[in-house]
C-alpha cells in the first residue's frame, strides 16, 4: 500500500521515533508546525475515525496525553493542541489515522480561525434533533 506511514512503519522510511508499544508508535513530524510536534500513529492502518476500532482509538488518545506530558516536562510547555483529521477538506494529508500533537508559543504560526456562519434558533433545532436522531 502506497502509505507514509506504514512505510516509516515497516522501517523504509526513517523516523524519529519517541515511543512505541506492541499497537502505536509516536514520532516527530517532518514538517513541524513548532518543535516537538508529535505524531500519534496506530501500527494497523485504518484511514480515519470512522474506521480505527474504539479500544485502538482509547489507547491512541491515552498516548497523546502522555506525549503531550513528556512534552510538557522536556520542552517546558503549557500550551499544546492535541487535534486530528479526517477528509481532505479538514486538512488530512495522510489517509492513515494518527493524533497531532502541537505545542503552542506565544506568536507561532499555527491557525484554525473561522468567521461563525449566521443559523436562525430554527435550522438549530434542526441540526441539533438531526445529529440526536442519528447518534
Ligand atoms: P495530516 O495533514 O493531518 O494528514 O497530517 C500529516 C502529517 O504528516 C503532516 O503534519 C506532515 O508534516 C507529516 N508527515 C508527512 N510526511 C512525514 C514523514 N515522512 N515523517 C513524519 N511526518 C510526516
Ligand atoms: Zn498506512
Amino acid at each position: 500500500m502506497d502509505c507514509i506511514f506504514c512505510k516509516i512503519l515497516n522501517g523504509d522510511i526513517p523516523s524519529k521515533k519517541v515511543f512505541e508499544n506492541d499497537n502505536f508508535i509516536a514520532i516527530l513530524d517532518a514538517f513541524p508546525a513548532n518543535e516537538g510536534h508529535t505524531l500519534v500513529i496506530p501500527k494497523k492502518h485504518f484511514t480515519n475515525i470512522f474506521e480505527i476500532d474504539e479500544e485502538t482509538l482509547k489507547e491512541g488518545y491515552s498516548i497523546a496525553r502522555n506525549v503531550a506530558n513528556s512534552i510538557r516536562k522536556s520542552l517546558n510547555i503549557e500550551n499544546i493542541n492535541i487535534l486530528q483529521n479526517n477528509g481532505a477538506l479538514a486538512g488530512q494529508t495522510v489517509n492513515h489515522f494518527h493524533i497531532h500533537i502541537i505545542p503552542r508559543l506565544e506568536n507561532d504560526t499555527v491557525t484554525m480561525k473561522s468567521i461563525p456562519v449566521t443559523i436562525d434558533s430554527k435550522k438549530m433545532e434542526q441540526i441539533a434533533l438531526s445529529i440526536k436522531d442519528n447518534m
